[in-house]
C-alpha cells in the first residue's frame, strides 16, 4: 500500500512543454507530436558498440524548461478511476460511503503544484526500460544499479518507477521489492518502450507500436500480476507519443499520461557534478525522471543521487512520488 503524505488539491496547467533527456530512454518529450529529435545516442548505437561510451556533450540546462505555474491555470479534467462506481449494485442511499474524489489533472502532466508554506516539492521518477532487443539476455549489465535501489530503500525516498511490460516479465522481484516500499509506487511505462505513430523523432530503437491499447493494457496487467494493484500513471517510452488521441486512449484505460518537467541529464554524456547542477535546477512542483537502467546507459546516476539527497533535505524539498504530487489517491489493492 502506499501511504500519501501532504496531499494537496492540485491544479495543474494545460499542455505544457517538457524536457528532453536521453539515454536508454532516448526521447523527445513534449506538448505537440512535432517534437525534436534527439540527439542522443540511441540504444541501438550502444548496443551496436558496447565499449564505446556516448560522447554527445550537450549541455542539461539547455533542456530544463520553465513551465507555467500549474497553480494559474486549473484545468477540468478529472482522473479517471477504476474505483468510481460504475456497476448498476445495490445503492446506498443513506449516508453514502466517503469517496475519493478525482481531483483534476492537466491533459498531459508535467509537474504539479509548489509545495505549501516554503516547502518545495520534486517528483522523483525512475523510468525501468527494457527494449525488445534488451530482452533476450534481459541485458543485465543494464537493469539496474543495486546502489540506487539500496539508496532508495536506506532513504526512504518517495519515487515513481516507471517500469515497462517488458521489464517487470524480465525482474518480476525486483519490482515486487520495490513496491513494497513506503512511498514508492509502480507505473506504467508501455510494454515494450514501443514508438507511437506519428511520434516524430522517434527512437530507432524502438519498436513501431501496432496495437496502441495492447501497449497500456498488457504492461498495466503485469504490472498488476506482480505488485497487486493496476497503475494509475502512464509514461510513453521516449515520450514519443503521436497525439491527443493517444494521450485520451491512455485515459480511457484509467490511467494518465505524466511527462516531466525537468531535465536529470542521466546519460553517459554527463558527468555526476553536470546531473546534480541539474536536479538543482528542477522547479518547485517539478517531476524529474531518471532511470533505474545503469550499465553503458547511464553510468552516474548512484553519485548524482547520493548528493542530491542530503541536498535535497538540507535545503527544504520533500520528495515525492506522482500520486503525492499530483494529490491523488494512491493505487487500490
Ligand atoms: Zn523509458
Amino acid at each position: 500500500m502506499i501511504r500519501l503524505v501532504g496531499a494537496s488539491r492540485p491544479a495543474v496547467a494545460t499542455l505544457i512543454a517538457a524536457a528532453l533527456f536521453i539515454g536508454a530512454c532516448s526521447s523527445n518529450p513534449a506538448s505537440t507530436p512535432t517534437a525534436v529529435p534527439t540527439e542522443a545516442p540511441t540504444p541501438t548505437d550502444v548496443a551496436s558498440d558496447p565499449g564505446v561510451a556516448p560522447s554527445v556533450s550537450l549541455d542539461p540546462r539547455a533542456f530544463i524548461t520553465d513551465p507555467p505555474d500549474p497553480e494559474a491555470s486549473p484545468s477540468a479534467s478529472p482522473i479517471a478511476r477504476s474505483s468510481a462506481p460504475t456497476d448498476g449494485g445495490p445503492q446506498e442511499s443513506a449516508t453514502p460511503k466517503p469517496t475519493k474524489a478525482p481531483k483534476p489533472l492537466s491533459d498531459y502532466i508535467t509537474r504539479g503544484p509548489k509545495g505549501k508554506n516554503g516547502e518545495k516539492r520534486l517528483a522523483l521518477t525512475f523510468d525501468a526500460d527494457m527494449y525488445p532487443f534488451m530482452y533476450p539476455t534481459h541485458d543485465t549489465t543494464n537493469k539496474y544499479d543495486p546502489r540506487v535501489v539500496k539508496l532508495i530503500e536506506d532513504n526512504g525516498l518517495h519515487a515513481t518507477i516507471f517500469a515497462n511490460g517488458l521489464y517487470v516479465k524480465a525482474f518480476p522481484d525486483l519490482i515486487k521489492e520495490l513496491s513494497k516500499q513506503p512511498g514508492i509506487e509502480i507505473a506504467n511505462h508501455s510494454w515494450d518502450h514501443g514508438a507511437w505513430p506519428g511520434c516524430a523523432g522517434r527512437d530507432p530503437a524502438a519498436p513501431a507500436v501496432t496495437d496502441k491499447k495492447a501497449e497500456i493494457t498488457k504492461a498495466a496487467k503485469i504490472i498488476e500480476d506482480t505488485v497487486g494493484y493496476k497503475p494509475q500513471w502512464f509514461r510513453f517510452g521516449g515520450f514519443c507519443y503521436g497525439g491527443t488521441a493517444d494521450l485520451d486512449l491512455v485515459k480511457a484505460q484509467g490511467e494518465w499520461p505524466v511527462g516531466n518537467s525537468c531535465f536529470f541529464g542521466d546519460s553517459a554524456a554527463y558527468t555526476a557534478a553536470q546531473q546534480i547542477a541539474s536536479v538543482k535546477a528542477c522547479p518547485n512542483g517539478g517531476i524529474v525522471v531518471t532511470h533505474l537502467n545503469n550499465g553503458v546507459y547511464h553510468p552516474n546516476i548512484y553519485e548524482a543521487l547520493k548528493a542530491l539527497i542530503p541536498w535535497w533535505k538540507a535545503n527544504g524539498w520533500t520528495i515525492v512520488n506522482v500520486t503525492e504530487l499530483m494529490g491523488q489517491s494512491p493505487p487500490e489493492n
